[in-house]
């Protein structure tokens, strides 16, 4: 397949947190990838998350993130992991719908001038659940399930040719 947009997931999918919107003030970085809030509560970004990015990056591929997330908590966790400026369309929603999400980000490259069509996306989400929607409000989005049709980032790198 001839990917030109990767949408990605966050919690668990990017990073082992299951919900950053828990997350709160003062949040401690530990090292490049891992955060701590003044709870306790600890992120992990997945290790080979950040090559992968920069390499897709790298290849032209256009990179967009649909979460179930508070979009300032999103933007927060984002920018302090530096992983904010990898990607091109974020979309942060108080609600679970991803195939919502996804066609914001299509209507945002739609007004860029950016035609993408569907068969040329990949989603990565590690819910399984989401994909029927997609598939019928979106059409043929290529949708891989992390950690069961791949189980490792790096394998993105290969799905896309
Ligand atoms: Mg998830």
């Amino acid at each position: 397949m001839k990917i030109k947009l990767v949408i990605f997931d966050a919690d668990k999918t990017l990073w082992d947190h299951y919900n950053i919107s828990e997350f709160q003030d003062p949040i401690k970085i530990i090292n490049e990838n891992e955060i701590e809030d003044y709870k306790g509560r600890k992120l992990k970004v997945f290790p080979e998350v950040r090559n992968t990015l920069h390499e897709l990056k790298d290849k032209g591929i256009i990179l967009g993130l649909a979460t179930w997330n508070f979009p300032d908590k999103t933007e927060k966790i984002l920018k302090i992991l530096n992983l904010y400026n990898y990607f091109d369309i974020i979309i942060s929603r108080d609600f679970p719908y991803k195939f919502i999400m996804i066609s914001e980000i299509y209507n945002e490259l739609r007004k860029k001038g950016i035609k993408v069509k569907p068969e040329e996306i990949m989603f990565i989400d590690d819910r399984r659940s989401h994909f029927g929607n997609v598939w019928l409000y979106l059409g043929n989005i290529n949708c891989i399930e992390m950690w069961k049709d791949i189980k490792n980032h790096k394998e993105i790198l290969f799905l896309i040719e």
